[in-house]
């Protein structure tokens, strides 16, 4: 079984205090990984040690087998959307596709985002920042995924969008991944949005991981180890 992400007794601490301790998790690939805990959990601080933009305290990462840390060619393979879709606001998403390509040479494939946002009814010369939060969100997951990654991370993508838009977005992801071989990890706090998308989950509490393996075999234990509510 090939992994997309390994972690060994990986650990990251900010001055004195462990924001992930001893973290042992497999992102088989292939699968749509939820990422899920509580705020503070160290959802954050996993993603951006996969990412390279963080350098392990303790342990080790590895994407497709080799260290984000190694260089260009294993980032190449990396799709990255950080919290709050930083999309550059004063710029349209044709625009953002074209600088995308700039970037990214070799892998860009410009007529995807393009198609895909205009699937979605995205307008391409609406500034960024006049788009609606799902929109954004969108535009955010089309330029990702122009990147032809490996391996797409996601952090909280859904956090601050209304439940339509989360639909939207999850169903947007589904079929993006559906056709390609694009291993995902996303992150959110709530495990109900995901659990219809994801197939694999790891669960991150107090810095510790404390269950991972097959959706459909966690989600009752999940609801014990959380609570109904939390869960819901
Ligand atoms: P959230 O959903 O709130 O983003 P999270 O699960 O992503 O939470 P992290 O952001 O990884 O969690 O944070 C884990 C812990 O590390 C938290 O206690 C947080 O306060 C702390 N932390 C994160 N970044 C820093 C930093 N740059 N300096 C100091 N402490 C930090």
């Amino acid at each position: 079984m090939e992994l997309a992400v390994e972690t060994r007794a990986l650990g990251k601490r900010y001055g004195r205090s462990w924001a992930l301790r001893d973290c042992a998790l497999e992102v088989p690939a292939g699968r749509i990984a939820a990422l899920v805990g509580p705020n503070g959990a160290g959802k954050t601080t996993l993603l951006h040690l996969a990412v390279g933009l963080l350098r392990p305290d303790a342990g080790e990462v590895r994407v497709f087998g080799r260290d984000p840390r190694d260089g260009p060619s294993v980032l190449a393979d990396i799709g990255f959307v950080a919290q709050d879709t930083p999309v550059y606001r004063d710029f349209t998403a044709a625009e953002l596709i074209t600088m995308g390509g700039k970037l990214n040479r070799r892998r860009w494939d410009a007529a995807l985002a393009r198609d895909r946002l205009a699937a979605l009814g995205i307008p391409p010369d609406k500034p960024a920042g006049k788009l609606s939060g799902g929109q954004r969100a969108q535009v955010a997951l089309a330029l990702a995924l122009a990147k032809r990654p490996r391996l797409l991370l996601l952090d909280e993508p859904i956090a601050s969008l209304d439940p339509l838009a989360r639909r939207e977005f999850m169903q947007a992801l589904m079929g993006a991944v559906a056709e390609s071989e694009t291993t995902v990890l996303l992150s959110s706090h709530l495990l109900a949005d995901l659990e219809r998308s994801c197939d694999y989950l790891i669960v991150l509490q107090a810095s510790r991981v404390q269950l991972t393996g097959a959706v459909d075999e966690l989600v009752d234990a999940h609801r014990t180890l959380v609570g109904p509510r939390a869960g819901s």
